[in-house]
């Protein structure tokens, strides 16, 4: 039986984890979760699963909780959450908290030397230069689950290498907007941003891959997770989200990973071992199965360039596009900012902000902070 930490549980990605462990009872078992602050999904996930330990982030929710079971281990404080996180019953920590949010226990989890299924991307493009290596120095195993990065992971060798690796493709779906120019988007509605083609996800990642910033923060992403320089992976648009992603071998052969669009298919892969986690998935119909791949659209090259500067620059280069890119989406879901201006908003908190060397959480935290009031100034600026 594997005893799972699910951080995020109320959320899109926690739905798919729990997917995967009611079909799976017999050997995976939910542990504890960590929850925001939505109390109906709390009661459910405690109602249904059982979990012995629940970690409310957010104080009035906390309180509410608490008082309807005395008798579970409700935690609040980050002393708690460390605990938790370390706690040797633990083996496998889910990070899906969404934004800067999930890096505390992002690395709270590297540090306990867990093995750490991790979808939250803004802590690696925020702190990759932080956590990789303190993954490598405590013995942490960070498994992908992003479909893209799970699919690279799944192409690489046995043991990860990437020395006989010519090339990656991350596959992009090109989201709610392939093919209009970005020049016709701007003001597009937070309503037709979020109505994603393939996937069902999170309102936050929905609009990054309207914006295709996801697809920037994926390469950011994959460079830290894979060690490898930017000018390995090459972003391609694929409308269909079949193939996940591609590793072109030095010996000529591609391998791609491919499934329908389904995020409880990478989280079964990341949880199985030498036997596979088993999941009602819906199968490839071969038989009738068009795959198209299309360029990176030219518009958004200034973005894909940033994106790549990022990944050789490192350091608190990504917490900046990472924090301007998140006050953005905010203040758009708000209907505050146009859906154009969010790239005005990354690009011009990215110049306002001089570049340094975070060491600890503290330093990320300050310059988080510093990040996200310029980007709140730029935003005053511009609207
Ligand atoms: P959602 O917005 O659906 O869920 C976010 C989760 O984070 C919720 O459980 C929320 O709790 C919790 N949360 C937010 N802030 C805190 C906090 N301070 N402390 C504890 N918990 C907190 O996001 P998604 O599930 O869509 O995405 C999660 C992560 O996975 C993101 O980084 C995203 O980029 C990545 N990802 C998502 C994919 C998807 O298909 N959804 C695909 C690939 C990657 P509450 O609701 O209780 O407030």
């Amino acid at each position: 039986m594997k005893n799972i930490l699910l951080l995020g549980a109320t959320g899109s990605i926690g739905d798919s984890v729990l997917n995967v462990i009611r079909q799976n009872k017999s050997t995976l078992n939910l542990f504890g979760i960590a929850v925001g602050k939505n109390i109906k999904k709390t009661e459910s996930i405690i109602k249904t699963f059982l979990p012995k330990h629940i970690f409310v982030d957010d104080v009035k929710a906390y309180d509410e909780i608490s008082s309807f079971h005395p008798d579970k281990n409700i935690l609040n404080s980050d002393q708690e959450l460390l605990n938790l996180i370390s706690d040797d019953k633990v083996d496998i920590v889910i990070s899906a908290i969404v934004g800067f949010a999930g890096l505390k226990a992002s690395l709270m989890a590297v540090n306990a030397g867990k093995t750490v299924l991790i979808a939250n991307k803004e802590s690696i493009v925020a702190a990759g230069d932080i956590l990789m290596p303190l993954a490598r120095s405590k013995g942490s195993i960070i498994i992908p689950i992003d479909s893209e990065h799970n699919a690279i992971f799944q192409c690489l060798p046995e043991d990860k290498t990437t020395k006989d690796v010519d090339k990656i493709t991350i596959t992009a779906s090109g989201g709610p907007f392939i093919n209009i120019p970005l020049s016709k988007l701007s003001d597009i509605s937070p309503k037709d941003a979020l109505k994603h083609p393939n996937w069902e996800m999170g309102f936050k990642v929905s609009i990054d891959s309207a914006t295709l910033v996801n697809k920037c923060l994926e390469l950011i992403e994959a460079r830290y997770l894979f060690d490898l320089n930017e000018k390995f992976f090459d972003l391609v648009i694929h409308p269909q989200s079949i193939v996940h992603s591609i590793v072109t071998y030095k010996d000529g052969s591609s391998i791609s990973q491919m499934s329908n669009p389904n995020m409880e298919v990478p989280i079964a892969n990341a949880l199985g071992d030498s036997s596979k986690v088993p999941i009602e998935y819906s199968k490839l119909d071969f038989n009738n199965l068009n795959l198209s791949f299309q360029e990176f659209p030219s518009d958004r090259s200034k973005l894909q360039n940033l994106a790549r500067e990022i990944c050789n620059t490192g350091g608190s280069s990504g917490l900046i596009f990472n924090a301007a890119n998140e006050i953005a989406v905010e203040y758009f879901l708000k209907k505050e900012l146009k859906f154009s201006q969010i790239y005005d908003v990354i690009y011009r908190t990215f110049d306002l902000m001089p570049l340094s060397n975070p060491q600890d959480i503290e330093t990320l935290n300050e310059l988080n902070n510093e990040a996200r009031i310029k980007a709140k100034k730029v935003i005053k600026s511009i609207t």
